[in-house]
């Protein structure tokens, strides 16, 4: 057994044996047709034209208002569709006698050859759906998609060393369920249109191709980003039943994405999501979520060869501003340090990193990155409803010196005569237990507040959050760490400030009841739990509440059996 981490594409779980497509060379040899075949294989041109560009059409329509995926598509049929293009093809064909596909080959070849030669992004870009129309009509010509993906046995798992749109596209066409890749990221075209045609599929996965070998068993838990390869017969057996609860709960959850977000006793919830800049942005928009709780911005300092600029990090926020709008995104300024780190940005090592100098600590002490990331987040906040959030807050003085940097950046933009938001919300995450304690303070001095629950566990019953061995100490609902909550969102009411918890024990169905009973009437959440989560709210009712309402937080777990035997139905996870 071997397991692989890799970067979801699309969230499932699927069970299967692995079929590893090769990339195909179309080095094509030149052969020559007779005279008398060139009218049969303009024809065999056209019908093979033609039924591609139905097929195009077909996703298109399928796509209903995803703009994304349909300026890719659309572009391959402009390219599809081209007459200059499509006359050279012909004239290949009747004056060199050529056959269709090495005609196609040499045309297309030379477009691409000529686009990768101008050195321009947006053009390489153009070189990319040039590769990908030709290599799709040249599949359709030469029937090698439909050798390899005819009878494709729904129980096979694609393995590639890297996706394109095409063979995205014709695992759509020939029901191809999911599958994964060594190399690719999360933004390719390839990606997108994965997403869009929801094709379970993981990328970014090590080695991927060496270690599977033909038809070898296969988990690929798109819940968790990882594919294992061979794996045993207890791993088998928790993956069988978490995939049956898995795809009921999906089917309950998908028939109940338009309804609205409520307890069966009419509270309304506010439910958002949590993203980072990987993530797809339309996502927010298909679950009828409230917006976006969480953004966590840190991933645009790591794995860089440079600091993102000012103007980068501006277009990026100016980006989901826009898409979340009407709703809000609350951008949390980099949490940096523990085992976040950036090779960019040189930091002492530390004994306890976690201890040490992370989050708002870190950029207290890099001032310099801590501005050009709030003049971004602050220009950009005019272009939707962006709120600012300092991750890693231990009391008033820390949020005291963040709102002061703010402010310092708002002078400087004024003074340059740049457009920025005069009124930036600016709330504090509560993860730090000090936080918590002191939280009265916070709350009337910020504008909102959220409750970063990873943390606080860790900080509460000082047990790291990257320790398995520590799993038994590591108790989300342990009382102290409710009590905390509590406190928290007593003093939020008091001053009238929002409160959310945006920490993963939102995104756990077990806990929601118990974080609405307590009184919580926000959350936000990780996207693929969101529908899971939105299913146990709606079948949360007064009695449950009213019963955690009664229960002192000490002796919480004596009712935790009574929660889950009511709501076992709706979390089988
Ligand atoms: C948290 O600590 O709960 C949180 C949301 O922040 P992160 O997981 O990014 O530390
Ligand atoms: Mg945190």
């Amino acid at each position: 057994m071997h397991s692989i981490k890799g970067l979801v594409i699309y969230p499932g779980l699927i069970i299967g044996r692995a079929r590893k497509l090769e990339a195909i060379d179309w080095d094509l040899p030149t052969t020559h047709i007779s005279p008398s075949s060139v009218n049969s294989e303009i024809k065999l041109l056209e019908n093979v034209i033609n039924s591609l560009a139905q097929e195009i059409q077909l996703q298109l329509r399928e796509l209903k208002d995803s703009k994304e995926e349909k300026d890719i598509l659309n572009s391959h049929l402009l390219i599809l569709q081209d007459p200059e293009l499509i006359s050279q093809v012909k004239n290949l064909i009747s004056q060199n006698l050529l056959p269709a596909a090495v005609s196609i080959q040499q045309v297309f070849s030379q477009v691409q050859e000529h686009l990768k030669n101008l050195s321009n992004d947006f053009l390489a870009q153009r070189e990319v759906d040039y590769r990908d129309v030709k290599h799709r009509l040249l599949l359709e010509i030469t029937g090698q998609q439909q050798e390899i993906l005819h009878n494709w046995n729904p129980e096979q798992i694609a393995i590639l060393q890297e996706a394109t749109p095409s063979w995205v596209s014709a695992f759509a066409r020939y029901k191809v369920p999911a599958y994964c890749s060594e190399k690719g990221s999360l933004t390719s075209h390839a990606s997108i249109l994965s997403r869009a045609l929801k094709i379970i599929s993981i990328t970014a996965l090590p080695e991927l191709w060496k270690l599977v070998s033909e038809n070898e068993k296969l988990i690929l838990d798109g819940l968790n980003g990882k594919v294992i390869i061979d794996p045993d017969i207890a791993t088998l057996q928790h993956y069988e039943k978490l995939k049956a609860n898995y795809q009921q709960q999906e089917e309950i959850s998908i028939s109940e994405q338009d309804v609205p977000i409520q307890t069966k006793d009419g509270r309304r919830i506010k439910l958002s999501c949590n993203l980072d800049p990987l993530s797809d942005l339309n996502e927010p928009t298909k679950l009828n979520a409230d917006g976006v709780g969480l953004y966590r911005t840190e991933f645009l300092y790591l794995g860089k060869d440079e600091l993102p600029s000012e103007d980068y990090q501006f277009s990026i926020y100016k980006q989901v501003a826009e898409f979340i709008a009407p709703h809000s995104v609350i951008i949390r300024t980099f949490d940096l340090g523990g085992d976040k780190l950036s090779h960019l940005i040189p930091s002492t090592p530390e004994d306890n990193p976690y201890l040490g100098n992370r989050g708002i600590r870190f950029s207290l002490s890099h001032k310099d990155i801590f501005k050009t990331q709030i003049r971004a987040v602050l220009r950009a906040a005019i272009y939707g409803k962006v709120k600012l959030m300092f991750p890693m807050i231990k009391d008033y003085q820390d949020f005291l010196q963040a709102k002061e940097i703010v402010e310092e950046c708002k002078t400087e933009l004024q003074k340059e005569n740049i457009p920025f938001a005069q009124n930036l919300p600016l709330g504090v995450m509560i993860e730090i237990p000090s936080a918590a304690l002191c939280a009265e303070e916070l709350a009337e001095n910020c504008d909102f507040m959220s409750i970063g629950t990873n943390d606080l566990v860790q900080y509460t019953l000082a047990a790291d959050r990257n320790n398995s061995a520590l799993a038994e100490y590591y108790i989300t609902h342990h009382p102290s760490v409710l009590k905390l909550m509590k406190l928290t969102l007593q003093s939020a009411g008091k001053y009238g400030k929002p409160i959310s918890v945006c920490g993963e024990m939102a995104s756990q169905p077990q806990y929601v009841p118990l974080l609405i009973g307590m009184g919580f009437k926000e959350l936000s959440v990780g996207t693929t739990a969101f529908l899971r989560c939105k299913n146990i709210i709606r079948h949360c009712d007064k009695e449950l509440f009213n019963l955690i309402e009664n229960t002192d937080l000490d002796h919480i777990d004596s009712i935790e059996a009574l929660i889950f035997e009511q709501l076992k139905p709706y979390y089988k996870f």
